[in-house]
């Protein structure tokens, strides 16, 4: 029976997918170190991982026979990518199964910053009583200032609207406003109108430190400001000085140029310390529901991608599904590198030992390409195997 070793405890719901796809499923509570897991590799055909272990081209070396691997989070960059496409090894992660857990954080800061709930809490425990209205507000009717209206923005956007927030927004991209919200020509025109300015653009190297000195101070006095997007995009160390000269009222930051690797690690940042500043350890999308929705959505991916060479949503090989048809007898799922002329003579392989093909489609992205194909016909062991002996061949997987 076919292997999947499952690493640093995906959700179990994880499992009875997988085993459906016809895998016994083996799991190892804690990350793995190179060695370990190129020894614990032995006879699987699934690895499952989390952040902490990092698949190196030298454990991709050891072990060219895994089909796929399933990253159980968002980033890849424990992965070495190329390295797996270059061996035909799928990969897959969940790159939006924790987008609402992180707009419910927000909206809870954005209520909290707003009533300067922080203040309050940590005066009260300190045994003072501070009962005001100074400085609190209600979220209704105010200007909130998304800036990225991608997964997470625009999630944020029906959310904060349904508060009664009017929502402004700025994307580099195109995009659709949904609701009444209004989308700005510039980030300034956001920062301009904006009582709470929200950063939830993604981490292309381009952003780094996109807001700084000057987007602080286009910011309306008194405005707050989340980033729960990269910690890399935002000068801190210009925040601290506009919380501290009261220019902005208050932040929520969960990200950070540099974090901590484990849990119990040192952490510092020139926002410690502050009024109304929630700081949290880059918790927006970790609760219990995101987990079970990036169990389910990476085991389904690899299930998908087992039985019938689905690539939709991989992160490393051309993204393609190909419908089933009544009338496939055999699929074959061929990853190979990217010359001229490979898919005629794949084809033309098929051909010359009788087998009909009833479906077909290729996509390719820089040196990769993939074909899924669906012979009508016999398949002869001989067509398969010349195919699987081409020069430019990576994997070749037979399903029926
Ligand atoms: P996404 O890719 O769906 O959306 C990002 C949007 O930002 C896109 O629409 C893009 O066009 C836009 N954009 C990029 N650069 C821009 C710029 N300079 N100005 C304006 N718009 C710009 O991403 P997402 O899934 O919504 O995630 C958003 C961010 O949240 C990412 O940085 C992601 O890493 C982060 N994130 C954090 C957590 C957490 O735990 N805090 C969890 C999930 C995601």
């Amino acid at each position: 029976m076919a292997r999947a070793l499952l690493l640093e405890n995906p959700h179990p719901d994880a499992d009875p997918i997988l085993a459906d796809a016809g895998f016994e499923v083996v799991r190892h509570p804690g990350a793995m170190e190179e060695d370990e897991l190129i020894e614990a590799l032995e006879g699987v055909d699934l690895l499952g991982i989390r952040s902490t272990t990092h698949v190196t081209e030298r454990v991709l070396a050891a072990h060219p026979e895994l089909t796929a691997i399933g990253a159980f989070c968002i980033g890849t960059n424990q992965i070495d990518l190329r390295a797996a496409a270059r061996r035909g090894i799928a990969v897959f992660n969940a790159p939006f199964s924790n987008t609402r857990s992180v707009v419910e954080l927000a909206v809870a800061e954005i209520i909290a910053l707003t009533r300067r709930l922080t203040v309050r809490d940590k005066a009260l425990h300190a045994g003072v009583w501070d009962k005001t209205a100074s400085g609190s507000h209600e979220v209704r009717g105010r200007t909130l200032g998304i800036i990225g209206y991608g997964n997470i923005g625009t999630q944020l956007s029906v959310v904060a609207e349904a508060l009664g927030m009017r929502v402004v927004f700025y994307d580099t991209a195109e995009k659709l406003a949904l609701g009444n919200a209004h989308r700005m020509g510039s980030l300034a025109e956001v920062l301009a109108v904006a009582d709470i300015v929200t950063l939830h653009v993604d981490g292309r190297a381009g952003n780094a430190g996109m807001f700084g000195r000057e987007q602080f101070e286009q910011m309306k006095h008194g405005a707050s400001f989340l980033n729960l997007s990269r910690g890399f995009l935002v000068d801190y160390s210009v925040l601290r000085e506009k919380i501290l000269d009261g220019s902005i009222s208050g932040a929520a930051v969960d990200v950070f140029p540099q974090e901590p690797r484990k849990n119990g690690d040192p952490f510092d940042s020139e926002l410690r310390g502050l009024p109304n500043v929630i700081l949290t350890p880059h918790v927006g999308g970790s609760t219990q529901e995101a987990q079970e929705n990036i169990g389910h959505f990476v085991a389904n991916k690899l299930s998908k991608y087992v039985r019938a060479g689905s690539t939709d949503l991989s992160v490393n090989l051309p993204r393609l599904t190909l419908q089933p048809s009544d009338a496939a007898r055999y699929r074959i799922a061929f990853v190979h590198r990217n010359t001229p002329g490979v898919l005629a003579l794949v084809n033309q392989t098929f051909a010359e030992h009788g087998a009909n093909i009833e479906g077909q489609i290729l996509g390719t992205v820089g040196e990769i390409g993939y074909v899924v194909t669906d012979i009508g016909s016999e398949l002869p062991r001989e067509a398969v195997e010349a195919v699987r002996g081409m020069e430019d061949t990576l994997r070749l997987r037979v399903m029926v």
